[in-house]
């Protein structure tokens, strides 16, 4: 075998020819190979969007280059002349080749390889590394991925019957991202930048008449634009509020009074410690100095309880449980809340959604008179949104899977954290939520997994 049929070989590029190669040194002075190559006849001179054949418009004589994947400790370049052609729909444009997309200076499989491992959950740090490009270069590539991988993007809009829609802030809550899921294949299906009736619009402007008819339920939380949405879009569907969101109201709520005792807790310490100033006898001096490090102790420790308070009682490890004892028994209000969001979950476990109605009603009429402001205000957005709650049960919306997917989609905003733009975090969530499977470079694509099945 020539080393221009193995070099062909390597690169893994069918539709090319190898001219010649080089051996140098790069800047950093480890061995870079750089692979002169040209499209063999059948695939040179096709527009990059329509990949049609068209004419020559001009040679440039300048050479493009492309970053392949490392031939074990050597870099790699591919680098062509490629010329300019006309397309009579299109325009003139660089003529497409074979092993990149256009407009990429990276091999189609070092972009796959690229969103393989990121997908695979291998750290920004290790990416960067091994492959050799900075962080912000990696969103970019995973942008190209999605394009790249995902042959047609309508095909994520066939046979929508239950979809969840929600909102996720980024960049500590001052943007925010709209994801749509579909509940039954468990993937997303469209993201997009903002939030509110008019970027929800957009998705729905996507579907076909039929399409947006044949979706049964829709779940989001109590927002009034996904109310509005729904039935200016979709009239045949059952809105629906996920149980999460409303726990997640709870728990707002729910700190909401945590803080409130952390004030209190504060201005008992201070009253301590302006009875001590005034008091002359040593005696009774010493015994407010104990009390007064005990209302600290007090205090400290329900300024840091938001984790023991907030978590499901069964998840809660052995210390965060003595210390949720110890401000129950500080706090009276703190502990009577704590105990009505726990009522609220435990409500949401019912799939009977008549019961599941009977021990709402039972709620809010406790919650009604407990006069705590934060819940009796929480009580009555509960009651807003009673039924479109009560049919997440009815229809079985499944919330555990509703809540997995979100934090799903929060975590790959945090691995996006340091891309340059939010395309390349959509893009991210795309890929690693959707069905689109990244094949590995020079393997079979993998077979496509059923969604959903657990
Ligand atoms: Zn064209």
């Amino acid at each position: 075998m020539t080393a221009k049929r193995l070099l062909k070989l390597l690169l893994n590029v069918k539709d090319a020819y190898v001219d010649d190669y080089d051996l140098t040194l790069d800047r950093n002075g480890r061995l870079a190979l750089t692979v002169r190559v040209h499209p063999s006849k059948k695939d040179q001179w096709r527009c990059p969007e329509c990949g049609r054949k068209c004419p020559v418009y001009d040679c440039v004589n300048v050479e493009s280059a492309w970053r392949g994947m490392d031939f074990g400790s050597v870099t790699v370049r591919i680098v062509a002349r490629v010329p300019r052609i006309e397309c009579k729909k299109h325009g003139v444009l660089t003529a497409m080749v074979p092993w990149a997309q256009s407009g990429s200076r990276f091999t189609r499989d070092f972009i796959s390889l690229t969103a393989w491992l990121v997908k695979g959950g291998l750290s920004k740090k290790c990416v960067s590394e091994l492959l050799r490009i900075d962080w912000k270069t990696v969103g970019r590539l995973v942008k190209l991925a999605w394009k790249m991988l995902e042959a047609n993007p309508k095909e994520r809009y066939k046979g929508l019957k239950l979809i969840g829609i929600d909102e996720t802030s980024y960049r500590k809550g001052h943007s925010y991202i709209t994801v749509v899921v579909n509940h039954e294949t468990n993937t997303v299906v469209w993201a997009h930048k903002g939030h509110g009736k008019e970027v929800l619009d957009l998705f729905f402007k996507e579907l076909t008449r039929e399409q947006r008819e044949s979706i049964e339920v829709v779940t989001g939380d109590g927002a009034r634009w996904i109310t509005d949405c729904i039935r200016e879009h979709c009239p045949n569907a059952k809105r629906c509020v996920d149980p999460f969101h409303v726990v997640e109201w709870a728990n707002a709520a729910l700190d909401e009074v945590r803080r409130e005792a952390w004030r209190r807790a504060l201005d008992k310490v201070q009253r301590i410690e302006a009875r001590i100033g005034k008091e002359k006898d040593e005696k009774r001096k010493a015994k407010l100095k104990d009390k007064l490090s005990k209302a600290k102790d007090s205090a400290e420790q329900i300024k840091n309880s938001r984790y023991a308070v907030g978590k499901n009682p069964e998840h809660l490890t052995a210390r965060q449980r003595t210390k949720l004892e110890l401000i129950q028994a500080e706090d009276g209000p703190l502990a009577r809340a704590h105990a009505m969001k726990e009522q609220l979950r435990i409500i949401f476990r019912e799939t009977d959604a008549d019961e599941a109605e009977k021990s709402l009603d039972a709620w809010i009429t406790r919650t009604q008179r407990c006069r705590i402001e934060s819940f009796v205000e929480l009580q009555r957005k509960i009651a807003r949104h009673k039924e479109h709650i009560l049919n997440a049960i009815r229809f079985k919306a499944s919330n555990a899977r509703i809540e997995a997917t979100n934090n799903k989609i929060k975590l790959l905003i945090r691995v996006a954290y340091g891309f340059r733009n939010i395309d390349s975090m959509i893009s991210l969530i795309m890929l690693c939520c959707s069905s689109i499977k990244i094949p590995l470079p020079g393997r079979e694509a993998p077979q496509p997994m059923k969604q959903g099945v657990k």
